[in-house]
Formats: C-alpha cells, sequence, structure tokens
C-alpha cells in the first residue's frame, strides 16, 4: 500500500492563496486505508477550508485515484463546477493523475511517504522501495534496501550494537534479521552469495510498463 501522511494545513493554505473556490478529490483506496483521503477526511477538508473562507464547490471520490479512466470518468462533475483549484487528498500519483484529467491546479494535501505493510489499522510500516530487482530470494524475505539504514545488499556494515543500527538503534539491524531468518530456514549458504550493486544511475525514469505491448 502506498502509505500518505497529511501536509501541515499551512502548507496547503498557502498553495490555496487567492483561491475562493475549490474542489476536493479523495481516494478510496490507499489513501482511505491512511485516513488521508476517505469520506471523513474529506468531510473535514470541505469544513476546514470553508472554515478560511473558500467555497467547497464540488467533491469526488474516485475508489482509486491512481487509475486514469476511474479518474477521468469521476472528475468530469467538477469540469464546469466554477472551480479555481483541486485539493487532492491522494499520494503524489494520485494528485497528478487529477491534475492529467482536469486543466486546473491540483493542490496535494498530502505528503508520499513510502511502500508500505498494514500492521494494524493506522500502523504502517515501510517495506519495499521498488528497486526493480527484488532480492528478496536471497535474504529470507527482508529487504535490505529498506530493512538497512544504508540500503546495503551484500552485508551488514558492522556498526550495529546488541542487534540494533547504529544509524538508528530504534530499529533491528537488517543484516542480523537477515543472519537469524536464513538460519532458520536452513539457507545459511546465501550468505555467502554476492548480490549485484544496485545501478540507479542506469534507469530511466519515468519507468512504464506495457503488458498489452508484450502480449501483440
Ligand atoms: S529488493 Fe526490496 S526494494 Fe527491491 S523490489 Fe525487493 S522488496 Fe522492493
Ligand atoms: S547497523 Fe545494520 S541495519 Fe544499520 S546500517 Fe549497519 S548493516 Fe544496516
Amino acid at each position: 500500500m502506498i502509505i500518505t501522511q497529511k501536509k501541515p494545513i499551512e502548507e496547503l493554505l498557502a498553495m490555496l492563496e487567492g483561491v475562493t473556490k475549490v474542489a476536493i478529490v479523495g481516494c478510496g483506496s490507499c489513501a482511505s486505508a491512511c485516513q488521508t483521503g476517505g469520506e471523513p477526511e474529506i468531510r473535514a477538508m470541505k469544513t476546514l477550508l470553508e472554515e478560511h473562507g473558500m467555497e467547497v464547490v464540488g467533491t469526488v471520490l474516485p475508489d482509486e485515484c491512481c487509475h486514469k479512466l476511474l479518474v477521468k470518468k469521476d472528475t468530469k462533475a467538477l469540469r464546469d463546477s466554477g472551480a479555481q483549484a483541486v485539493v487532492c487528498l491522494a499520494c503524489g500519483d494520485g494528485t497528478q493523475t487529477v491534475a492529467d484529467n482536469l486543466l486546473l491546479p491540483v493542490y496535494p494535501a498530502n505528503n508520499t511517504m513510502f511502500l508500505g505493510q498494514v500492521e494494524r489499522v493506522g500502523m504502517f510500516n515501510e517495506y519495499c522501495r521498488m528497486c526493480g530487482d527484488c532480492v528478496l530470494g536471497s535474504t529470507g524475505g527482508i529487504c535490505p534496501v529498506t530493512q538497512c539504514a544504508k540500503s546495503l545488499i551484500n552485508g551488514p556494515c558492522g556498526g550495529q550494537r546488541n542487534g540494533k543500527c547504529e544509524v538508528n538503534p530504534e530499529n533491528d539491524c537488517a543484516w542480523i534479521r537477515i543472519y537469524h531468518r536464513l538460519v532458520a530456514l536452513g539457507q545459511e549458504e546465501k550468505l555467502g552469495q554476492t548480490r549485484q550493486d544496485k545501478d540507479y544511475g542506469s534507469v530511466s525514469y519515468p519507468r512504464h510498463i506495457n503488458l498489452r505491448a508484450k502480449k501483440s
């Protein structure tokens, strides 16, 4: 799930300076689960913007704000609403998708934090940095790119103390976790494997995947 957090409201209000009519777009998927972009948050945002003198001329809640066709369909109603700007309560992906579909300034109400595991309602853990070349098969299912503060993929830095990371002692050392996990799985030999350095410099952003092209 893409984890989002609300921006400080002062930041959003600064973006909206001079705007008197505004629309709000939420997200029925990740941002709803993060309590940043569902129905309650849209209602709260509407109240807040009205308290700051703005008229909210429309609100929509696409099932997934990163889905171009869904957003296109759901935001149609906003085109002639008189909105001078849109406040988007989705992630950065959803906010850009709204901007793709509406010729209006679209302002993010959230910061997009990470791709994370939902531990419990309202509790999220960063689990993947989407490196594009997954090494979990050789690390016992624990991501060294994400769980190690230095993203070391070929073993520890040596700075751990009592199993805790030297960068942030609140976190367990990822490589000690990987070691114990591989031992428990009977896969200790994988500790000796050398994994290829991540060559982020060779990645051409933005990346695109077209399954249709592959099938044809
Ligand atoms: S190695 Fe880590 S960052 Fe890369 S794809 Fe796998 S889980 Fe994600
Ligand atoms: S102590 Fe462990 S988790 Fe922290 S940076 Fe070093 S290897 Fe990575």
